[in-house]
């Protein structure tokens, strides 16, 4: 397998193709946005004009979008990919989108001959340009060795999760303990410096503590804590509030058609709905912090 198409080159997919490319696959990629295009060419990729350009001899299309409407506006329809697709291309998605639209898509793509897999991943943009994410995949055990190598040049612990739809909801339960965590951490850090403690030494504290989670360590919400996380940098370049509130909204749906309790999940899901409203969608979700900094 050699030459693969990536559809949607954005804050996570721009630095997916880039790895695909370092690992000498021959990508052809393809974005709504001009500015994104030309950072994957100018990192060795191939800009394409159009998904039908894109696709074009490819042994493998691998799809990194925001939502499920857009993975379905590409994939199904008379003019969509699925029609479009040669027999036993390997088809990957890797958004996060909710599980029973990764299974209408994947049923769909299976019945044309298609080989589908979902695969969406974690490990934020910082895991996306090591390529250290983990992969979370639903689908055939063979089509994930067949997509093995694909996988392993983007990230770093490869899972098999189940059928069609398991890597999202695998992804949906972590992204609601995600959302979680990080207003929690935000919550304790905004307690401790309205009571005189530095946030450096805060969270220095806290990540030898029991207090200890990913979002305090690795992407902490403090401007100024960690020289590299987003809230260094005006929040910018991360993982959107938008996007977090798409994946809460996808855990409670989740719970509603399990009849399963959700009560932290849907306070989280709360909260950044308010904070989205307050104009800050585009903001990495770490900024939550700003809902507690009174
Ligand atoms: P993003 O908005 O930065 O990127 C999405 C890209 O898709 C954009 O560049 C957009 O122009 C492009 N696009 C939209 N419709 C298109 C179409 N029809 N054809 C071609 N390009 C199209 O979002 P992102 O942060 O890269 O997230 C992508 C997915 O990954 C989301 O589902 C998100 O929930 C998930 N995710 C994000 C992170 C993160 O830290 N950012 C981590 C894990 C998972």
């Amino acid at each position: 397998m050699q030459h693969i198409a990536f559809i949607g080159l954005g804050n996570m997919g721009g630095p997916m193709a880039i790895n695909l490319v370092r690992a000498g696959f021959s990508v052809s990629g393809v974005d709504l946005s001009a500015e994104a295009l030309q950072h994957f060419s100018d990192n060795g990729g191939r800009a394409a004009a159009s998904v039908a350009e894109a696709i074009q001899g490819a042994d493998a299309v691998i799809s990194m979008l925001p939502a499920g409407r857009h993975v379905e506006g590409l994939y199904l329809g008379d003019d969509g990919l699925i029609a479009r697709l040669p027999a036993g291309t390997l088809v990957l998605d890797c958004s996060t989108i909710a599980a029973h639209t990764a299974r209408g898509v994947g049923r769909t793509a299976s019945d044309a001959g298609l080989r589908f897999l979902d695969a969406p991943v974690s490990g934020g943009t910082a895991g996306a340009a090591a390529g250290t994410l983990t992969f979370m995949v639903g689908g055939d055990a063979a089509n994930l060795e067949a997509a093995r190598p694909l996988l392993a040049a983007m990230g770093k612990n490869i899972f098999h999760a189940g059928d069609i739809g398991a890597g999202q909801t695998a992804k949906v339960c972590n992204n609601m303990l995600l959302g979680i965590l990080m207003a929690g951490t935000a919550e304790a850090l905004a307690l401790g410096v309205k009571n005189g403690l530095d946030p450096a030494v805060l969270s220095e504290i806290m990540s030898k503590s029991s207090g200890r989670n990913w979002a305090l360590e690795l992407y902490n919400p403090w401007p100024g804590v960690m020289e590299n996380s987003p809230a260094s940098r005006g929040y910018s370049g991360g993982f959107m509030s938008e996007l977090m509130l798409k994946d809460l909204g996808l855990a409670e749906e989740t719970a509603l058609q399990s009849h399963a309790a959700n009560p932290l999940g849907a306070l989280a899901r709360n909260l950044y709905e308010s904070h989205v409203a307050e104009g800050n969608g585009k903001l990495d979700f770490s900024s939550i912090v700003n809902h507690f900094r009174h």
